[in-house]
């Protein structure tokens, strides 16, 4: 089997990426930079953001898995001292895959043909830097609203602990195929009126954002910041591809939940 382990870079990440480099490299396994099979990362949920992001045109093939060396993270959700015990797991065992859904996210030019396709594992936002965005909302080619607002924020359901979070959006077990659409800080009055609450929609439910008023857009993608002008649409869905992860373990999401926000100790 052939691996990689990718390092937030700090002492103590760079310390467990050489000891599990060499641990694994002793029990016969390859160190591979371009086709792993696996990717360890090492670090924060940060950090496997950008190992998701690095492998992502290789997802069929590649499972990923998190050490933390900081806070309990969502992907990083392996301790350090479960470092031993995981490489043995690695080397011996043919482990268990979990999937999780991804969004699909198609950025369409006025100018040309141009379109930009991403997966996002947490999330896209859509913001500007001048005053505020506004859109038609269409859902499954059907116009649901117009949205002047701050910007928005489609998430996936691993990524409904992030950003969706912070917005007021709800936490969505990641073995629902859903997207869910929240709000920055939508105006709301007698000319312009929006849903208001955070919009969860199913596989094939296509939302597409047309910008009415042109502006520059500020579109995020997990932790990657594109800077957009002259944007005919931006077509949100339910991505075909998902995430594996390799699971030695059970660590239930509504467990990770609580530990992460509520407590800890039992
Ligand atoms: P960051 O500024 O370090 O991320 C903000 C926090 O989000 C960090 O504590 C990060 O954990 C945590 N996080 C990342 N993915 C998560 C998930 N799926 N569930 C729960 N917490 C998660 O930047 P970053 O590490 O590059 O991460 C980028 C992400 O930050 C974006 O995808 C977005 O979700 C999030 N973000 C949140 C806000 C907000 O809450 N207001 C604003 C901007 C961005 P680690 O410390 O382990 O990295
Ligand atoms: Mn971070």
């Amino acid at each position: 089997m052939k691996f990689k382990v990718i390092s937030r870079g700090d002492k103590r990440s760079n310390n467990l990426k050489a000891r599990m480099k060499q641990h694994l490299i002793d029990f016969d396994l390859v160190y591979d930079r371009e086709e792993p099979d696996l990717v360890i990362s090492i670090g924060g949920d940060g950090t496997f953001l950008e190992a998701f992001h690095r492998y992502h045109h290789r997802l069929n093939e590649t499972a990923f898995i998190g050490i933390h060396t900081g806070h309990l993270g969502f992907y990083a959700d392996y301790v350090p001292d479960e470092l031993e015990k995981l490489v043995i797991e690695i080397a011996k065992t043919p482990y268990q895959v979990v999937e999780y859904p991804l969004l699909e996210v198609i950025i369409r030019s006025k100018t040309g043909n141009k379109t930009d396709t991403f997966l996002a594992l947490n999330e896209a936002t859509i913001k500007t830097p001048e005053s505020s965005v506004v859109f038609d909302v269409e859902i499954k080619g059907e116009r649901f609203e117009t949205f002047r607002g701050d910007g928005l924020c489609i998430s996936t359901p691993s990524g409904s602990t992030a950003y969706n979070k912070a917005l007021g959006g709800g936490i969505i077990h990641p073995s629902i195929e859903a997207i869910q659409l929240t709000e920055m800080a939508s105006i709301n009055n007698r000319v312009f009126r929006t849903i208001g609450s955070p919009l969860i929609l199913p596989k094939h439910h296509t939302c597409l954002l047309k910008p009415i008023v042109d502006r520059s857009f500020f579109i995020t993608i997990d932790h990657i910041t594109h800077n957009y002008t002259n944007v005919k649409s931006i077509q949100c869905r339910v991505a075909k591809e998902k995430i594996r992860f390799a699971r030695f373990r059970p660590f239930p999401f509504w467990n990770r939940v609580r530990d992460s926000f509520i407590s800890d100790i039992n």
